[in-house]
């Protein structure tokens, strides 16, 4: 499914976070947002997901206009690190939550649930709560939630910045399986990291100050960063 964003501004107060931000991400495309802490990478896709609302500008999936929908009602996948999972429910409950808010049957839902937990390597854990695991295990499992709806458009929010570098490698592996099996998801990626950029996206988008600076394709950025401050941020050690 399509993901636009049109003009879109937010701002917080006096700050402005994102202003007049214009991306399209096509269904079967994944755009890595890239640029330095505090350009606006996480209010761009917070406002897809429904978690802030833009002050301006209209949030477009598969065309139709989801501004004034609440999040539970746009169907994405969503993994945001300061969305964190309930705390009150057990990892399987969590992962389950949504297939359940869709009235999945019974069967279905632990069927699903199973998959998705075998997908992060965290099969054993249903049972516990979050705050029984670490950081990075706690993220695997947002993964799976994520996943457990079969989005059409999946949100990821620096999603492998908790792991090591082992489990890293190996959930970058898991999320470039999920796009050749489920081709038709879009997804949006932000990242500080290029290494993960380069490795998962189609194109990628430079933000720097609330702005979008540059947007291409992986290599043709890198041939040729279109601007100044693209080819710096890309050859800093970000
Ligand atoms: P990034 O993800 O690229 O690091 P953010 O989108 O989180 O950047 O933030 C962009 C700007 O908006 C920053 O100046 C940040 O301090 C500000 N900001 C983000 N969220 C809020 C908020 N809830 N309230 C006030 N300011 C915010
Ligand atoms: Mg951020």
């Amino acid at each position: 499914m399509t993901v636009q964003l049109e003009d879109v501004t937010v701002h917080f107060g006096r700050t402005c976070a994102l202003e007049g931000f214009d991306l399209s991400v096509a269904a079967r495309e994944t755009v890595a947002l890239l640029g330095p802490s505090g350009s606006g990478k996480s209010t761009a896709l917070k406002a897809v997901a429904g978690f802030v609302r833009p002050t301006r500008g209209r949030i477009r999936l598969g065309g139709n206009d989801v501004t004034d929908l609440p999040p539970a009602r746009r169907g994405i996948g969503v993994v945001v690190q300061q969305y964190a999972l309930f705390p009150h429910l057990r990892v399987a409950d969590n992962v389950a939550f949504g297939l359940r808010a869709a009235r999945k049957p019974k069967a279905e839902v632990t069927r699903r649930v199973g998959e998705m937990l075998e997908m992060v390597g965290m099969a054993s854990y249903g049972r516990r709560f979050p705050r029984e695991l670490s950081g990075g295990q706690q993220q695997r499992v947002a993964i799976a939630r994520a996943l457990a709806i079969q989005p059409s458009v999946l949100l990821l929010d620096e999603p492998l910045a908790a792991l090591d570098a082992q489990l890293r490698a190996d959930m970058l592996g898991e999320l470039q399986k999920l796009r050749r099996e489920v081709p038709e998801i879009a997804i949006v990626y932000v990242t500080h990291d290029q290494s993960e950029a380069l490795a998962l996206a189609d194109r990628i988008a430079v933000m720097r100050d609330a702005r979008l600076v540059d947007i291409a394709p992986a290599a043709e950025l890198y041939a040729a960063p279109p601007s100044a401050f693209t080819a710096s941020f890309l050859g800093g050690a970000n």
